[in-house]
């Protein structure tokens, strides 16, 4: 692995959220100044390629990277875009046979997004600031 692929992987797994390719961009240039976003977007996808990273299925318009690659479940705030990590998600096998039985599909991994507001968009709400 090379050095910049690995300041990358580093940044993304530091990364509290699931940062955007521009977000990991602005944290690997402190460490990589002449780095260009568009090598960062290639080594993102590579890294995802290679297991060792992943991408959010979200509906969110950005693409968002994650350095967690064991299967878990994501709650995204649907005002802000926060995305938080649920712990205990499981494979829900029954789910996933009664998906098969229903599609005819060989079915080999399952993504659940929890849509909401989170709490700092739901504080805002009750100050009145918010309209949605
Ligand atoms: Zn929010
Ligand atoms: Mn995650």
């Amino acid at each position: 692995m090379t050095r910049q692929r690995r300041v990358i992987l580093d940044e993304l797994r530091g990364a509290a959220h699931h940062p955007t390719a521009d977000a990991v961009y602005e944290a690997v240039r402190k460490r990589i100044p002449r780095i260009s976003l568009a090598t960062v977007y290639r080594n993102l996808e590579v890294l995802c390629e290679r297991g060792l990273a992943a991408r959010v299925a979200c509906g969110d318009v950005r693409r968002r990277y994650d350095g967690r690659t064991r299967p878990h479940e994501h709650a995204r705030c649907r005002r802000c875009g926060r995305i938080v990590d649920l712990p205990g998600a499981r494979r829900d096998a029954r789910a996933i046979r009664r998906v098969e039985q229903k599609t005819g599909f060989r079915i080999s991994a399952r993504r659940v997004e929890y849509v909401g507001l989170c709490s700092r968009c739901r504080r805002d709400d009750d100050t009145g600031t918010a309209d949605e």
